[in-house]
């Protein structure tokens, strides 16, 4: 899901991608927007179909006919990968030799570093161990399961008929094909959900051992069923007092349970931070492959058309899916990688935001928020404060 990692380009135009303050040798990802899933879940706003055979052949045809023409264009030049991340939309929806064949045509097309981290996104009703074993196989190495909730009433509640018994099949799965790295998305806010049932989904996903837990805070988007649920008055919107009582129950049972929190939303045990993520955070250049796919490379900061027709439809003219690209001056760069970097726990070196060329508005609004209480300067970094964290989408727009 690229765009949880890039929400703060959504409401500017897309930008030139941020780079470290001041600089750091680049890491190179690729991101690849598989749109399908079963069904859709009552607060999900992300581009997606239905997933259909016809509709999935269509858009493999186009997939493979970008990666052609990327690796036509040279628009990686001659750099490997360092990651590459299967996301959606449920990836797992395809056949796992359709996502072997992309893979391969990914490694021929491009490269991989020896050690890269091959991520895909699974829905737990679409695995099984043998389909699981194929991406192993192939090379997959890390699997990032969207659990949401393991409370049967708040599944329903969303739109999903899957039952919790089935995340503990899937994970079961995924380790007996070989997947020792797996991580589970779970969601706090949902109607229905309680601090109650909150700190039973945690136990039980810590339970099943995974080496990465992600808890996002839900947020009510236009164009989804929830928001017109809410509107209806068939459901409450989350509250903020439920959901920050929520997010420190997160923080102290996975802490007790010996994860780090080493982002807002995202917690690991030691050595098993997602690669492909902090690369978003850290500056890294990324290609993005697939409807409403996001990319920066080589100082160019570029985004695919979203819809699958208006895709598929330039890819059989022979053309790229490009809707937009832009270039940022270095100063909005550097606020960009400030934004980006403040996300992640360890905050950003001193040393680097004082030898970077950011403005004196920029450096004015930092010591406004310091004086606040929401950035701190801790061991020679700047770091949000636990209640800056609570508000860093306000802080990004701030500094932007
Ligand atoms: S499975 Fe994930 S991507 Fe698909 S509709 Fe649900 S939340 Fe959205």
């Amino acid at each position: 899901m690229q765009e949880q990692f890039l929400s703060y380009y959504h409401s500017p135009p897309l930008s030139h991608a941020p780079s470290n303050l001041p600089h750091t040798p680049s890491r190179l990802g690729l991101y690849i927007h598989i749109p399908f899933c079963r069904s859709r879940c009552h607060f999900c706003a992300f581009y997606l179909q239905i997933y259909r055979v016809d509709r999935a052949q269509d858009y493999l045809t186009a997939l493979f006919r970008e990666i052609q023409l990327h690796a036509e264009q040279r628009t990686l030049g001659d750099r490997r990968l360092d990651t590459v991340y299967f996301g959606g939309g449920t990836p797992t929806t395809l056949q796992p030799s359709a996502l072997c064949e992309i893979l391969a045509c990914i490694q021929s097309s491009f490269g991989l570093q020896p050690d890269a981290e091959i991520s895909v996104e699974a829905h737990p009703d679409t695995v099984t161990t043998e389909g699981l074993s194929r991406l192993v196989n192939a090379g997959f190495s890390r699997i990032s399961f969207g659990v949401q909730s393991l409370d049967d009433d708040e599944l329903a509640g969303m739109g999903r008929t899957s039952l919790p018994d089935r995340t503990s099949t899937a994970v079961a799965s995924a380790r007996d094909a070989g997947f020792a790295n797996m991580s589970l998305d779970l969601i706090f806010g949902l109607s229905r959900q309680t601090l109650k049932s909150w700190q039973s989904s945690l136990a039980q996903a810590i339970a099943l051992n995974p080496t990465h837990l992600s808890c996002y805070a839900l947020t009510v988007e236009e164009g989804t069923r929830l928001i017109v649920d809410i509107r209806r008055g068939d459901c409450a919107h989350p509250e903020d007092a439920l959901q920050n009582a929520m997010e420190d129950e997160a923080v102290k049972q996975l802490t007790a349970a010996g994860f780090t929190r080493y982002e807002i939303s995202n917690y690991c045990r030691p050595g098993y931070a997602c690669r492909h993520n902090k690369l978003y955070w850290q500056g890294g250049e990324y290609l993005g492959l697939g409807p409403s796919a996001q990319s920066y490379v080589d100082g160019a900061r570029f985004g695919n058309v979203e819809d699958l027709k208006p895709y598929q439809d330039l890819l059989a003219a022979g053309c790229l899916p490009i809707a937009e690209r832009e270039r940022l001056d270095p100063e909005r760069r550097h606020r960009e990688a400030l934004v980006f970097g403040l996300r992640l726990t360890e905050g950003i070196p001193i040393d680097s935001i004082q030898a970077s060329n950011l403005d004196a508005d920029c450096k004015a609004k930092m010591a406004q928020l310091l004086n606040e209480g929401w950035l701190e300067e801790t061991s020679g970094r700047m770091k949000l404060t636990a209640s800056g964290r609570r508000f860093a989408d306000s802080i990004a727009v701030e500094l932007l």
